[in-house]
């Protein structure tokens, strides 16, 4: 069974200040010189700010005690601590967390923690929507799709240390001790944004998740993947789930523009990929699709001389979907020839089915307004 929690009253909107979460260093600068504060203060005020919005999570000027009065009142006048509204919340019968949020312009996306025994993983979108449209996939069925801004991200990862009450950010033992971009959306269509937003969240005197416990996933968009390695440093995963041209360019339409040799190619050059730190391909197994013995050969050969891993993903169902997933033993002997091969192949266990907050299952209500713009990619 799962629980679903009152949403949260939404607080007004303050139209006329400035929002500090999701602000980088420079722009929180910025911030305090557009009120007033004065050349000399700006480096002490920015990191006190800095360490109070992000290392302690505060919802409130008035909570930073080491502020001075005079200047928690001109703050409270003039900046906000917005992190969007919750919308909802459900917990599912296995623990995991599904976070409906609202930002300012009414556009929802999902986020999801998933609690496992030996690390907490927050699933965070990069997009409202998705335009990839992958067969398989509940997200691409929506309709609006708009890149979040770097707020929107980092403002996930609040939300969430907020509803888990993990603030100050813990040294150790913490409840979400890693992150995914695996929500809903492609993070490589909105790469700026999300490079900003995960610069923030792996800062050191903030919310300090290490880029080693952070992975980004991609359905392959070739031009941008070695920017991750290079300039991010995080994990890299890879939505592969076919090992031909003719499935994949149905499965994930992505692959026409780049087709599988193009995204092997980027993966054998990902800087950065070694043995201690593999590069994912997610497979999503498909019944009488993809999950042949064959398919598995197929891959073997495909990712031979990358440091990989194969995760495994069952196929999770979602209303109207046109696929269905593999059987158990089929997935057992597919995983079990890849992991004869020499790679491990690890099966993501499905989480949160009964919430629809499983790998592929999240949709959020935001349609396109008529006449609206749909984002575009580049
Ligand atoms: N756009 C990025 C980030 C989304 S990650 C990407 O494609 O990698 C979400 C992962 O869940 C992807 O690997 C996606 O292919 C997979 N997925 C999508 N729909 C699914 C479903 N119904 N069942 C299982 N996995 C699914």
């Amino acid at each position: 069974m799962s629980v679903a929690l009152e949403a949260a009253p939404s607080r007004p909107s303050t139209t006329n200040t400035t929002n500090l979460v999701g602000l980088d260093r420079e722009e929180l600068r910025e911030a305090l010189v557009a009120v007033d504060v004065p050349e000399r203060e700006l480096r002490m005020r920015t990191s006190q700010l800095w360490h109070w919005i992000y290392h302690r999570g505060a919802t409130d000027f008035g909570a930073m005690t080491n502020v001075s009065k005079r200047f928690r009142a001109a703050l409270s006048d003039r900046c906000g601590l917005s992190r969007g509204d919750v919308a909802s919340e459900r917990i599912s019968s296995d623990g995991t967390r599904k976070w409906l949020v609202r930002f300012a312009d009414g556009n929802e996306v999902e986020t999801v923690y998933i609690p496992e025994e030996d690390r907490g993983t927050l699933c965070v979108s990069s997009q409202v929507g998705c335009t990839l449209n992958c067969r398989f996939c509940h997200t691409g069925t929506q309709r609006l799709v708009r890149n979040l801004t770097a707020a929107e991200i980092v403002s996930q990862v609040m939300i969430a240390r907020d509803s888990l009450e993990e603030w100050p950010s813990p040294s150790q033992d913490r409840l979400i001790s890693n992150i995914v971009l695996m929500g809903m959306g492609e993070p490589l269509y909105n790469y700026d944004n999300v490079a900003r937003a995960l610069n923030i969240v792996m800062d050191a005197e903030g919310i300090s998740i290490s880029r080693r416990r952070i992975t980004l996933s991609t359905a392959g968009v070739v031009p941008l993947m070695s920017r991750v390695g290079v300039e991010l440093g995080v994990n890299l995963a890879v939505s592969l789930h076919a090992v031909s041209d003719a499935v994949r360019d149905v499965l994930v339409p992505l692959n026409r523009r780049y087709p599988i040799a193009e995204l092997m190619e980027a993966c054998r050059t990902y800087p950065g990929a070694t043995n201690s730190r593999r590069i994912t391909f997610e497979y999503v197994m498909l019944k009488g699709i993809n999950d042949s013995l064959e398919d598995a050969k197929s891959l073997v050969d495909l990712i031979s001389g990358i440091p990989a891993k194969i995760n495994l993903i069952p196929f999770n169902p979602w209303p109207g979907a046109p696929y269905e997933c593999s059987a158990p033993e089929t997935i057992d002997r597919f995983g079990d020839f890849v992991n004869r091969a020499g790679y491990a192949s690890p099966v993501r266990a499905p989480r949160g089915r009964d919430i629809m907050a499983a790998c592929g299952q999240l949709k959020s209500a935001s349609e396109r307004r008529p006449g609206g713009r749909r984002g575009r990619n580049p």
